[in-house]
């Protein structure tokens, strides 16, 4: 029978429907076409992206580079102060900054064949760019994530981040602010540590290192759906210390891995980090394979139909599928 579930503590909604479950090889990847010769992530292409930000050099040559988004969502222009007028219209300026973090100069290879030492460098330069983007006090908050293939929504195939520092704090990370807050009144504790301590040992457990935990979340909107926590409670990502930093990055190297099993996997990865060391938000990472499309029920209802379950996911996550 299916089954009808709400998230944790946010009221968000899942119908997992187990009876179309599906085994992991029968969902269908997409080929992609690859071509690095048109590439302009590429080296030697630098000429064609705006001026670098930043770059991590290895030897001679750059592994990791930021440029501002060529077609940015947001500029630092304009009014950002959010406005209502005539009660109906509410607005500002899009007011921001919209960069790219190009993750390797390999065109070809995605996040999870790179090596620990790398996707660890990634991190950083996300705690840099928060660090200075949170600088601007028109910004209220950095959305950072990952989009792969291009049903995840990446025009761009050569491996990369984007990073989006904003004059509004995303209704998302909202919800989940509030929801975790009343938590918190409640049981004097943050939800996530207590969601963190019955996941690990549950069915949908995925695997447990020194600093880390992660999941397939009880309602999972998305086959494989993933969130991956570091085990200290910390509210953003610049407080992970250089061993929980590598820690983290060998895990979301791993999960990433098991992934690529199934094929050519589009996927979001979504970091939900805040920067005032918040007593009822807790770091961590959604990743989301994109391989159900979301059709009339779902943008009707906000509830999402998943034909597999996390339990099932957890399993093939720990190869026992
Ligand atoms: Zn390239
Ligand atoms: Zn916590």
């Amino acid at each position: 029978m299916n089954e009808l579930r709400k998230d944790y503590i946010t009221d968000k909604w899942v119908i997992i429907a187990s009876e179309r479950s599906k085994r992991p090889h029968e969902f269908k990847t997409p080929k992609e076409e690859n071509n690095a010769q048109k590439c302009f992530f590429c080296p030697g292409k630098e000429h064609m992206t705006p001026p670098e930000i930043c770059k991590v050099e290895k030897g001679s040559k750059w592994i990791i580079r930021v440029i501002p988004n060529k077609f940015p969502a947001v500029t630092p222009k304009g009014i950002a102060d959010i406005k209502t007028d005539n009660t109906f219209y509410t607005y500002a300026s899009a007011y921001g900054r919209h960069e790219i973090v190009i993750d390797t100069n390999e065109h070809g290879k995605e996040l999870e064949d790179l090596t620990e030492r790398h996707i660890k460098k990634i991190l950083e330069i996300f705690v840099q760019r928060i660090d200075v983007l949170m600088k601007d006090s028109q910004i209220d908050y950095v959305s950072i994530f990952k989009n792969k293939g291009k049903s995840a929504g990446a025009s761009i195939a050569h491996a990369h981040s984007q990073i989006i520092a904003y004059n509004n704090i995303p209704s998302a990370i909202k919800n989940e602010l509030e929801s975790s807050y009343r938590y918190y009144v409640l049981n004097k504790k943050c939800a996530f540590c207590d969601i963190i301590s019955k996941e690990k040992n549950s069915h949908r457990r995925v695997l447990e290192t020194k600093d880390t935990v992660a999941f397939t979340p009880y309602a999972s909107r998305f086959p494989f759906e993933v969130w991956l926590f570091p085990k200290r409670h910390i509210a953003g990502i610049g407080e992970l210390n250089e061993d929980e930093l590598l820690d983290f990055s060998a895990s979301l190297k791993k999960i990433l891995t098991k992934l690529k099993e199934i094929g050519n996997v589009p996927y979001n990865i979504l970091f939900h980090s805040m920067t005032d060391n918040s007593k009822n938000f807790h770091f961590h990472v959604e990743i989301l394979p994109r391989l159900t499309v979301w059709a009339g029920f779902e943008l009707e209802t906000g509830t999402i139909i998943n034909p597999v379950s996390p339990e099932d996911a957890a399993k093939f996550y720990r190869n026992e599928m």
